[in-house]
């Protein structure tokens, strides 16, 4: 089987020399399978997206030597694919709507000192999960704001821990612990879907066998393989990368400015030295 790797960045920001590293691992990593590279661009949050930074998106990884398959799937053409997952779920009872506030769900973790954290922060304390259907449609009937969670026990429930696992490249099989993020939220009422939902489906629609990303998500694919199970999706190979510093041997961050590729090329650096500063030599 062919490898097919992506990169898939959200156009809220210009690229970082991170951003680089880890398109340019994925690029290569597919090239030298004779594979396939795709681009995706991870739109769902429409308030933060912006037209200029898709065109960045583009520009910049041209620049430095990229080629990508058209067309470039955006997740915001294609919010009716998430809609029908998460009606999958409905249907199975695997998730619920939570109309907590961040502010009562603030108050309620405060009130319980030992209220576990998890990789996207404090652990839901479950408020919402016994409402009654008749305080569900009380809730909607109010137009209230509302969440759709995961209902962590019963998903666990449903699949087998055996496998709940992935294959990450150079360091073997890796258990899953999805249950340390608690009742994470799917969608909300404006925007349809998460990321981590959007992600796990793109990753499976377009066929990709070899995720490349940062290892700031390491723990997010225990819970994209928990989702590929209930979705019945298969679980690509996975390969988590270390994060770059940016040129000056710093760290990165995505607000430092003077590590966009953007203010880098404008530095006058050629795109040959950057590939070579981030761990990319020519291919002579
Ligand atoms: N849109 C995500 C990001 O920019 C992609 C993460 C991933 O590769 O799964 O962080």
């Amino acid at each position: 089987m062919s490898t097919i790797t992506r990169f898939a960045p959200s156009p809220t920001g210009y690229l970082h020399v991170g951003h680089a590293y880890s398109a340019s691992l994925a690029f290569e990593q597919a090239m030298k399978a004779g594979g396939r590279f795709l681009l995706r661009l991870e739109d769902i949050d429409q308030t933060r997206c912006r037209p200029e930074f898709e065109a960045a998106i583009y520009e910049d990884l041209a620049w430095i030597g990229l080629k990508w398959e058209e067309p470039v799937r955006k997740q915001s053409e294609h919010f009716e694919d998430y809609q029908a997952l998460l009606e999958k779920l409905h249907d199975r009872e695997l998730i619920y709507p939570c109309f907590c506030t961040r502010k009562e769900i603030a108050a309620e973790i405060a009130r319980s000192p030992s209220a576990p954290h998890g990789p996207d922060g404090p652990v839901y304390p479950g408020t919402c999960k016994h409402l009654s259907a008749l305080e569900i449609d009380q809730n909607f009937s109010e137009d209230k704001p509302y969440a759709l969670r995961l209902n962590m026990e019963r998903a666990l429930d449903a699949v087998s821990q055996d496998l709940l696992r992935f294959e990450e490249v150079g360091k073997g099989i890796i258990q899953c612990d999805p249950a340390r993020f608690g009742d994470v939220v799917l969608a909300r009422k404006e925007t349809p879907t998460s990321y981590h939902l959007a992600v796990t489906f793109d990753d499976a629609l377009q066929g990709v066998n070899l995720v490349v990303r940062g290892q700031d998500l390491f723990e997010a694919t225990y819970l994209h393989c928990l989702l590929q199970h209930l979705l019945s999706l298969p679980t690509p190979r996975y390969l988590h990368h270390g994060l770059v510093s940016d040129l000056k041997g710093r760290r990165l961050a995505k607000r430092d400015k003077s590590a966009t590729i953007r203010d880098i090329r404008e530095q006058g650096y050629s795109p040959e030295e950057v590939r070579k500063l981030i761990g990319f030599q020519e291919k002579t």
